[in-house]
């Protein structure tokens, strides 16, 4: 077919020009036209077959190509594979011409009780009464019944001899500028605004395709556009297999290919959108922007509420991260309030185009409500400002339908997230606190302190010091005077450390009677602060205790090193307190290089 090709490579579709031996192309190119339609004869002296003949506007350069090719008369049979005025309006044309008794129009039963409409005298010759073949001398042709695709009655029909499927309006293509021949895959292109939205529904392509697909195809011949070559016969049928048919039924009132197919994609990214992102924020952002290019919209905002009662507001502006509001517009507020609002889920598709002032500008806006399954009232508002009052309608509402049952799972899981955000974040804050003295705990020294130092690490220049405190000889006062006033009295040291600590310091209980405070003071204030400290402690009045009871605590301190990590520095100032203990408890030491190993 590669060969044919390329004698075909200087075509003068002035002339008749064979596509296979004795299957000619006659049709006729109509300049400007994109609808070209086109002509097939098959050559069987007087028994030849003239497939799909034309109208009155291209029938007089067909008959001159068939004469170029072998005298009229010698056609029998005028196939006309269904109806329409761009097939079958020459048999008129034909019937005067013809002079013979045996010519036929062979066609399908549902397509004849159309054509008979025409009023010519020609017979019929049934294609489903004759075992669905036309045999002739040396080829019997087949036809293949394509019902609905485009017409009731409508079949293709199938050369054995050539390979040649004369697919009439299937595989049709509107082409800018006329060829031939399909050049490559970009033909599927000029397939698509013909059957996309004329086919009713992919399942009939489905079965068509599937049907056809059944015969050893090496070329095929479409009524309009451009014959397929062999090679491209695949790449065709497997496009228009996932090809999205009926448009037409999705949006009437424009008969614009471009605009409707552009549409179609729009409502598919739509679904697509929400099962490539998890991310709300992400789902939101993309939704603007696929919305804008179909509606022109101001706005999307978002009002959720959530499930302490607060009300959340998702905008562009906060790139839908969702803010805390007080004050919601006056009409998104009554949507909020209104009752027994039917569910999605159910089938029910509501929102209302009000005009409305946002942020001072007023303008028509479409409210959406979310309702929660089984709840009645809204859970969120969807609120689409729109740019303009005159809208499409019908638009409006297909992408409204497209978005609106996929948003609601989006907000309820947006929100389910933020739930589980706020408890991870209770339980994270209870985490960080030692319910007892309100100090900062372990896990917040380990979360914190660390990111602290390597900041500082980076400034230069801060210094930072580590004081361990631990009472002396806690467990007595323990034994002595219970543990409940042991607990009395690890508050009231926590309480005179807070007391102490700026707010820049950060105390923190390590466990039992062990603190360790992180200051930011020069290392020759560490003695001082930790010896004021001290002295608070040991100066405390105790309830509950002997009047004369002191509690004293032991204090080691050190001095951060540059780049000392958080570990280190805590185990140095722990030897200091280890000696403070060693040499006789309520003091202070400070971490000395030489002095490291008290035992
Ligand atoms: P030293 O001077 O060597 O530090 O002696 P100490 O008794 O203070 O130290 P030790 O580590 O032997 O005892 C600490 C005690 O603190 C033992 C433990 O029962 C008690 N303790 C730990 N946590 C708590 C608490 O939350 N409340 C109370 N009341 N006691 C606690
Ligand atoms: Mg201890
Ligand atoms: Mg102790």
């Amino acid at each position: 077919m590669m060969g044919l090709e390329k004698k075909l490579e200087n075509i003068d579709t002035n002339h008749a020009i064979e596509l296979a031996p004795r299957v000619w192309w006659v049709g006729h190119v109509q300049e400007g036209d994109p609808f070209q339609c086109h002509v097939y004869l098959i050559e069987q002296g007087d028994q030849s077959i003239l497939i799909d003949p034309g109208s009155k506007l291209t029938f007089a350069n067909t008959l001159r190509k068939i004469n170029e090719v072998i005298p009229f008369t010698s056609i029998k049979y005028f196939v006309c594979q269904h109806q329409d005025p761009d097939i079958t309006g020459a048999i008129p044309l034909i019937e005067q011409l013809l002079c013979r008794d045996d010519a036929v129009v062979v066609t399908h039963w549902r397509t004849k009780m159309l054509l008979k409409h025409y009023g010519f005298a020609i017979p019929f010759w049934l294609i489903e009464d004759n075992d669905w073949q036309l045999e002739l001398d040396d080829r019997t042709l087949s036809f293949c019944f394509t019902p609905y695709a485009h017409f009731p009655g409508a079949f293709t029909t199938f050369d054995p001899e050539s390979g040649i499927m004369f697919s009439s309006d299937l595989f049709g293509g509107l082409t800018e500028e006329f060829s031939l021949f399909a050049e490559d895959e970009a033909y599927l292109e000029c397939m698509k605004p013909f059957h996309q939205h004329y086919i009713p529904s992919n399942d009939i392509l489905q079965y068509v395709l599937s049907e056809i697909e059944k015969y050893p195809m090496r070329m095929i011949a479409p009524q309009h556009g451009s014959i397929i070559p062999k090679h491209l016969i695949p790449y065709m049928i497997d496009g228009l297999k996932s090809l999205d048919c009926g448009l037409y039924l999705l949006l009437r009132g424009t008969t614009d290919f471009n605009k409707l197919a552009k549409f179609n994609e729009t409502l598919k990214n739509i679904t697509k959108t929400m099962t490539i992102y998890r991310d709300f924020r992400e789902i939101a952002a993309a939704l603007f922007k696929l919305i804008q290019g179909e509606i022109s919209i101001k706005s999307l905002d978002f009002y959720v509420r959530d499930t302490d009662g607060d009300m959340l507001h998702f905008t562009e502006k906060n790139h839908y991260r969702g803010h805390a509001v007080t004050h919601v517009p006056e009409m998104v507020a009554q949507v909020f309030e209104a009752e027994d609002i039917p569910d999605t889920r159910d089938g029910n598709e509501r929102y209302e185009l009000k005009t409305i002032e946002v942020s001072g500008v007023v303008c028509e806006s479409l409210l959406i409500p979310l309702v929660l399954p089984g709840k009645g009232a809204a859970q969120a508002v969807i609120l689409i400002s729109l740019e303009s009052l005159d809208n499409d309608q019908e638009k409006i509402q297909r992408v409204v339908e497209q978005m609106h049952l996929p948003l609601q799972i989006s907000i309820e899981r947006e929100m389910i997230y933020r739930d589980m955000e706020k408890e991870r974040e209770k339980i994270y804050q209870r985490s960080i606190r030692d319910p007892l003295t309100n100090l900062y705990t372990r896990i917040y020294m380990k979360d914190v302190v660390q990111k602290l130092f390597d900041q500082q690490d980076r400034e230069k220049g801060a210094n930072e010091i580590a004081i361990m405190v631990d009472i002396d000889h806690f467990k007595s006062i323990n034994d002595t005077y219970g543990h409940s006033q042991g607990d009395a009295v690890l508050q009231g040291v926590a309480s005179a450390i807070l007391e102490l600590c700026s707010s820049a310091d950060i105390p923190i209980r390590l466990g039992g009677e062990e603190f360790v405070i992180f200051s930011q003071a020069d290392c020759s204030n560490a003695l001082t602060f930790a010896e004021r400290l001290r002295q608070r402690i040991e100066s405390i009045q105790w309830e509950g205790l002997s009047k004369d009871r002191r509690v004293t605590a032991s204090f080691g301190v050190a001095c951060r090193e540059p780049k000392e990590s958080l570990d280190t520095l805590i185990t140095r100032a722990d030897v200091a307190l280890y000696r403070a203990k060693h040499s006789g408890r309520n003091r202070t030491c400070v971490y000395e290089e030489e002095q490291p190993n008290v035992k």
